[in-house]
C-alpha cells in the first residue's frame, strides 16, 4: 500500500529530465494531490503541471530568491496544504536542497525527497549508450566547471581527465572551449569522443557529436548555450568488449557455464 502523505512536511520531487513520463509513480501521486507547487520553471517541462489539480497554486521559482521560496512553503504548511517543490532531474545533483532543508529546519518544518531520473541518465538513454563499458571504462565522473559557483581546486577538470574515464559534465556548455582545453591538458587524447546532448528526452532534443579536437566549434555553431550535458570518453567510441556476466562460458552464482 502506498505510504500516506504527511502535510506537515514539504515534498521535494525530482521531475526527471524533460519527458513528463519520466517522473516516478510516487512523485506523480504526490504531485497530483498537491495544493501548492513551487517548480523550477527554467528547467522542468511545464507539461508536468498538467498532473496537478486544477485548483493547485503553482509558483515558478525562477524569479524567486531562497527566502521567498521558503516563505511560500511555510505559508502553505501552516495553512495545512500539501506543499511540493518540483525540481529538474534528480534532487541530489546540483539541486540546492541542502539550503532549502536548512531554512525549513529553522522553522521546525521537515521535508522528504522523492528521487527523479537525472539528466545524465536521460542523455544515456537518448543515445542508447552505457557509461560503463567492460574493459574500456568502469567509472563515471559527474562534475561541472567552476562558474559563479566555485568548484574546489582539487576537483579540477584536469584532475578528472587524467583518469580518462567516462565523464558527464553539467552546467558548463556555455564555456565549451574552456572545458575542452582543460580536458586536453589533463590527459584525454584529442581523439576522445564527445557528445553534447541538449534537452535530453524533450521533443526538441539535439545531439552534437565530435571529438575533443572538433566539438567546440560544432557546439557553438549549433547555438547550444544551456540545458546541455557534455559527455566525454571512450564509452562513446567503437571499442567494446562483451561482459563476462552473460558470457556462455562463464559460471556464476546463478548460472552454470
Ligand atoms: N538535478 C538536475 C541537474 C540540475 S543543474 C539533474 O539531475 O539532471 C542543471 C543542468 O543540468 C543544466 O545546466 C544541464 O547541464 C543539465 N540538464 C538538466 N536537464 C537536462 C536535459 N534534459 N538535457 C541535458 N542536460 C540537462
Amino acid at each position: 500500500m502506498a505510504e500516506s502523505i504527511d502535510r506537515a512536511q514539504v515534498y521535494f520531487i525530482g521531475a526527471g529530465p524533460g519527458d513528463p513520463e519520466l517522473i516516478t509513480l510516487k512523485g506523480h501521486r504526490i504531485l497530483s494531490q498537491a495544493d501548492v507547487v513551487i517548480f523550477a520553471g527554467s528547467l522542468i517541462n511545464h507539461d508536468l503541471l498538467n498532473y496537478c489539480k486544477p485548483q493547485a497554486e503553482c509558483h515558478d521559482s525562477a524569479g524567486l530568491n531562497l527566502q521567498q521560496i521558503i516563505d511560500l512553503m511555510e505559508q502553505g504548511i501552516r495553512a495545512g496544504k500539501l506543499v511540493v517543490r518540483l525540481q529538474t532531474g534528480d534532487l541530489s545533483l546540483y539541486g540546492s536542497i541542502r539550503e532549502q532543508g536548512e531554512e525549513l529546519g529553522k522553522l521546525g518544518i521537515g521535508f522528504s525527497s522523492v528521487p527523479g531520473v537525472s539528466s545524465f541518465l536521460g542523455a544515456a538513454s537518448q543515445l542508447g549508450v552505457e557509461y560503463t563499458v567492460p574493459e574500456v571504462s568502469q567509472s563515471l565522473v559527474i562534475t561541472r566547471m567552476s562558474g559563479r559557483t566555485p568548484t574546489p581546486e582539487r576537483e579540477s577538470l584536469e584532475s578528472f581527465a587524467a583518469h580518462q574515464t567516462s565523464m558527464a559534465i553539467f552546467l558548463s556548455v556555455q564555456d565549451i572551449g574552456d572545458v575542452v582545453e582543460r580536458l586536453l591538458s589533463g590527459g584525454y587524447p584529442a581523439t576522445t569522443p564527445v557528445a553534447v546532448v541538449y534537452k535530453a528526452t524533450w521533443p526538441d532534443h539535439q545531439t552534437v557529436r565530435g571529438t575533443l579536437e572538433t566539438i567546440a566549434p560544432l557546439v557553438r555553431n549549433a547555438g547550444i548555450r544551456k540545458t546541455a550535458l557534455i559527455l566525454v570518453g571512450a564509452f562513446l567510441g567503437d571499442e567494446y568488449h562483451y561482459s563476462k556476466l552473460y558470457d556462455a562460458g562463464f559460471s556464476h552464482e546463478y548460472r552454470q557455464a
